[in-house]
């Protein structure tokens, strides 16, 4: 009988240690695939497609996940290279995000001196063909510790195109794909290893259209209006704004069309408008002083205006509940170590850099100490929209060689090497390990949920900042 009663004692006692062992051998296996991993992330890497353009890329992922028991929905909320991949039933709902997007004009071969990759104007310089593969990785790893372990829960894979400048997420968190998902884990490639409770900055933009009457600017000028002239005044106007906007505030322009002969009076002028600040709420408002600025200039110049809105994302919320298990796995997982020709690679690099940034290599085997900085990162990401919707965290790993800066030849040519591939699979590593301690724990999943609310607030209701617009499918044609 005493024994009997020991029997419940002892079961647990190894279903704690099958399960511990489970995530090791699941480990175990990740790493085994790295090859695998590291192949199919180099196809994506000289597929090098841009965003929205990425069929081949999402298909790639797809075809991985779904060869690994995964339910794929592809084409979700109408983007065609979007698609969502399930496996498992029931709560807790843990979500990955992969993205795969490159971006254009920054082709480089995998060598350590500036040089085009032949046949190809683009280049995954912000090391979105790492990103997308580690989370597949993951997520496949996730499913095999959800099988052996026989727990109950969801894993499900985003595939989100279009980070860069397409805002490919807001889409689908505006379609309520990430409505029932308890916590979700991303990661982005790096010159470092990290994970913090960080923020960035929300951004709004939109192409201001003047529309003006053309006509001989010397011999009939009086029957002109310059819609030129109206993209001046909108932008003399918002230039003095800056003066009396909260100080964190950015606003940038570029003008996309200003005329084609200064012998005629331009009769369309457009105007390219970003405003961002920490805040989703103060993007609102100064955007909507932005509108004005160009409504007054279309009256003061007689000329008529429109604008369309491109993009919009939220600032990132940071979920410090979720992103201190991820510093903690990651300092297990450790940073990279490079093999003796890597690092030659990493130094050739590394002397190309200018040379406030040429660092010590070893940081790419160091972990950095877990943060909360006030101060957001000064750029932004769809990953923020999620991160309203959902508990989210992520961190970075040292995908590039350390003082490397994202969108540079540098990052395209690590991102092509060994060195790439190491840092993925840290990433994918640390995600796997932290997604198991997320199906095992629930009392850290309402913890989380009880940041983003208080984070959040309690009158927040999610509104899209780029609005109802439809995913700008031709926005790099
Ligand atoms: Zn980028
Ligand atoms: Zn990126």
């Amino acid at each position: 009988m005493r024994y009997l009663l020991l029997l419940p004692l002892l079961l647990s006692a190894f279903l704690t240690f099958a399960q511990s062992d489970n995530s090791a051998t699941v480990l175990k296996q990740l790493d085994a695939q790295t090859d695998h991993y590291g192949d199919i992330a180099h196809q994506i890497w000289e597929l090098a497609e841009l965003g929205y353009k990425e069929e081949q890329s999402s298909l790639l992922l797809q075809a991985e996940l779904k060869q690994a028991g995964f339910t794929i929905e592809a084409g979700v909320a109408d983007i065609p290279t979007a698609f969502v991949a399930s496996y498992g039933s029931g709560k807790p709902v843990i979500g990955l995000l992969a993205e795969y997007d490159a971006l254009p004009g920054v082709s480089q071969a995998a060598v350590p001196e500036k040089k085009n990759r032949e046949g190809s104007q683009a280049g995954h310089a912000c090391g979105h063909h790492l990103f997308g593969t580690a989370s597949a990785a993951s997520a496949i790893a996730l499913k095999e510790w959800l099988m052996s372990s026989g727990r109950s829960g969801t894993v499900r894979l985003y595939g989100t195109p279009a980070e860069e400048g397409g805002a490919g997420k807001v889409y689908m968190v505006r379609a309520g794909l990430f409505d029932d998902v308890d916590a979700v884990l991303n990661w982005h490639p790096s010159d470092k290893n990290g994970a913090d409770a960080s923020s960035t900055l929300a951004n709004k933009s939109a192409k201001f259209r003047f529309y003006g009457i053309a006509s001989h600017a010397a011999a009939a000028p009086q029957f002109g209006r310059s819609a030129l002239d109206g993209v001046e005044a909108m932008n003399h106007m918002v230039n003095m704004m800056r003066e009396h906007v909260p100080e964190t505030t950015r606003i940038h322009y570029v003008i996309t069309s200003g005329g084609e002969a200064p012998n005629v009076v331009p009769a369309f002028a457009e105007v390219f408008y970003y405003v961002r600040h920490p805040q989703m709420r103060e993007v609102k408002n100064i955007f909507n002083r932005v509108v004005k600025a160009a409504e007054g200039a279309a009256l003061g110049t007689g000329t008529t205006m429109d604008f369309e809105v491109i993009h919009g994302s939220f600032n990132l919320l940071p979920n410090e509940t979720l992103t201190r298990v991820v510093h903690k796995h990651l300092e297990t997982v450790g940073g990279v170590t490079y093999t003796a020709e890597e690092e030659a690679f990493a130094k050739k690099i590394s002397a190309t850099l200018p040379e406030a940034k040429q660092t010590d290599l070893s940081a790419a085997q160091e972990v950095q100490p877990f943060s909360a900085p006030e101060k957001p990162y000064s750029a932004s990401t769809d990953v923020g929209d999620v991160s309203w919707a959902v508990p989210t965290t992520a961190l970075r790993t040292a995908t590039w060689v350390p003082g490397t800066s994202p969108h540079s030849w540098q990052a395209v040519a690590a991102g092509g090497t060994s060195i790439g591939t190491k840092g993925m699979m840290v990433a994918a590593k640390t995600m796997t390990l932290t997604g198991i301690e997320f199906f095992q724990n629930p009392e850290l999943l309402a913890k989380a949920k009880a940041e983003l609310d208080r984070r959040r607030g309690a009158d927040f209701k999610y509104e899209a900042l780029l609005g109802d617009r439809k995913p700008p499918l031709d926005y790099r044609d």
